[in-house]
């Protein structure tokens, strides 16, 4: 018989509840005409996302934009990188100000973005904020008055600042000092040691000198971002304990499809569960085809998963298994997941609240029906040998039983109702 010592719950000790700890950083505010997305402090971990149009083809990148923005992403960031694409910056703003979308845009500068933010002052105003990366403003005696010249168009149009190092782009001058430095130590440090302290060290610098010119600190956002998941833990740990400024995490060049989901998901789900993190963005290559919207998609989930984030409604669905040969339960509960997925930006102002109820679809009696009891609204659907009948459950309750070949339509009409039921009586008294 096997022995079970210390089993059972110890006297007046309940297991912990798991939950992200608190980090509180400055809070930085991005504003585009009323509205203003606040990151860092007590807000909620806000999603970003990058354009991938050409900026010159402002009609296309403010599609994009708009598109990334219905999907949840809370401001999106755009390419500007020569006089034409800032020059379209403050056409791409009003095409989106005529569609009705006021999400922030972010303007991603590299190499000369001193001469553009001062040569184009629309498009300096026509963004919320600008990216700015240490490594890429310029070298030598240039680099502190280009950063400079940056750094006043910030204050100049009152915007925030993320000062993004990127591994591959790190400040060259700085490493090798760092490097020369370590040589010289009695017991050197590993070479990835060393890139780390550079990393931290370009930012909170930068975010040093922008301060000491007269940016207010609450307006400035750090990242560092590396494309290997352990070294994005240890820097962004070491980032956090140094400083205070509002973070921007992300797994940069995270790759293709499962890959680069999955990467991405592990690298911030730990740092995020350490409160570590105030806006993320997942860097994803989109598959040929694939929407650029999956990005938002992978980043809202990992902050839903995480208990951080509501976005959407959640459907639960079983993997399937040797008791289910029909494909009929993967489809329906694709199917729901895209019917819920793609109402949101209507109910989202429609029905205030839809995005925290539950659906499931599982497929079959075994875990079926419990699973269903314990969502807001579950279909159980017949496994193989069952009787081919689906009982549907509400707020825990069998509430009907579809049978026939439309099972799919009929439980998505069913969902409808009981959203517009529960919340439309919502909507009327705001
Ligand atoms: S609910 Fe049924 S079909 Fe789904 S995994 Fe469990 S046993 Fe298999």
């Amino acid at each position: 018989m096997l022995s079970t010592p210390n089993a059972g719950p110890a006297e007046g000790s309940p297991i912990a509840m798991a939950s992200p700890l608190p980090r509180r950083s400055r809070q930085a505010r991005v504003v585009w005409g009323d509205r203003v997305v606040t990151v860092g402090g007590d807000a909620p971990v806000r999603v970003q996302s990058m354009t991938n149009t050409d900026t010159v083809d402002a009609i296309a990148t403010a599609i994009q934009v708009k598109e990334l923005a219905q999907a949840g992403s809370e401001f999106v960031r755009i390419t500007v990188n020569t006089p034409e694409a800032a020059a379209a910056v403050p056409y791409i703003r009003e095409q989106l100000d005529r569609m009705g979308e006021t999400v922030p845009l972010v303007g991603d500068f590299h190499y000369n973005g001193h001469r553009l933010l001062t040569e184009f002052p629309d498009c300096a105003q026509a963004l919320s904020k600008y990216r700015i990366n240490p490594g890429n403003v310029g070298k030598g005696d240039k680099r502190d008055r280009q950063f400079g010249q940056m750094i006043e168009a910030a204050m100049r149009w009152d915007k925030a600042v993320r000062i993004g190092v990127n591994w591959g782009s790190l400040d060259q001058e700085l490493l090798a000092g760092l490097m020369d430095a370590n040589s010289r130590r009695a017991q050197p440090w590993d070479a990835r040691q060393v890139m780390y302290e550079a990393l931290i060290t370009s930012a909170i610098e930068s975010a040093q000198r922008a301060e000491a010119m007269g940016l207010d600190g609450n307006q400035i956002i750090l990242s560092c971002k590396v494309s290997g998941v352990q070294d994005l833990i240890a820097v962004y740990r070491e980032l956090a304990r140094r400083c205070d400024y509002a973070l921007h995490l992300g797994l940069t060049e995270a790759g293709m499809g499962t890959k680069g989901t999955v990467a991405s998901a592990a690298a911030l789900s730990v740092l995020l569960q350490e409160g570590i993190g105030d806006t993320i963005r997942v860097s994803l290559t989109p598959q040929p085809g694939e929407a650029r919207t999956q990005e938002v998609v992978v980043a809202s989930e990992i902050l839903q998963a995480l208990g951080l984030r509501i976005f959407v409604p959640s459907v639960t669905a079983c993997p399937g298994c040797g008791r289910t040969t029909s494909t009929t339960f993967q489809e329906l509960a694709k199917q729901i997941d895209d019917f819920l997925r793609s109402q949101m930006p209507v109910w989202r102002t429609r029905y205030p609240g839809v995005e925290k109820i539950k659906v499931a679809v599982m497929g079959c009696i075994v875990n079926g029906p419990g699973e269903s009891k314990h969502a807001d609204i579950g279909i159980s659907l017949p496994g193989t040998g069952e009787a081919p009948s689906a009982p549907v459950f509400i707020d825990g309750e069998k509430a009907m039983t579809l049978r026939g070949e439309h099972i799919a339509q009929e439980f998505q009409q069913v969902v409808e109702d009981y959203i517009s039921r529960r919340f439309g009586s919502t909507a009327e008294a705001l």
